[in-house]
């Protein structure tokens, strides 16, 4: 896959796109009127879970800059959430989103992942 260019348009073929649409199988953990989660195929962390908006939202940059103040409260309110009803709180657990080349975002569609359930170590670059 080759890095996300966070300013092209949405695109609705994008993997998460067809996840949502249940185009796709995965292990869903969460959903609500604002968001929807699921295991990481490739999991970092003995928790890792996929936050993704229910909009088309490419990255946090078009979602911040686009999405209605209601939407990112849900979205936002949803990431915390399901950390919470993982038991992540204590001892702690990292919510991250990468966003475009630098990052090494590689699906299009923005994705919120929290990882947990290790001591992640700090991650200041
Ligand atoms: P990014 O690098 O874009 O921030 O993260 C993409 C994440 O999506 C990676 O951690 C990768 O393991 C995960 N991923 C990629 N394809 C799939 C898939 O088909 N299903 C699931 N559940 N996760 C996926």
């Amino acid at each position: 896959m080759t890095p996300v260019d966070p300013t092209l348009p949405y695109d609705d073929q994008n993997i998460f796109a067809k996840i949502l649409r249940g185009e796709i199988p995965c292990t869903k953990v969460y959903e609500d009127e604002w968001a929807f989660a699921f295991l990481d195929i490739n999991p970092q962390a003995p928790e890792h879970i996929l936050v993704v908006p229910k909009g088309p939202y490419v990255s946090w940059d078009d979602f911040s800059l686009t999405a209605s103040a209601e939407e990112i409260a849900g979205f936002i309110r949803a990431v915390g959430k399901i950390a919470r009803e993982k038991g992540l709180v204590e001892p702690g657990y990292r919510a991250i989103a990468n966003i475009g080349p630098n990052s090494g975002q590689l699906v299009p569609h923005l994705h919120v992942h929290i990882c947990g359930g290790r001591p992640l170590g700090r991650m200041i670059p």
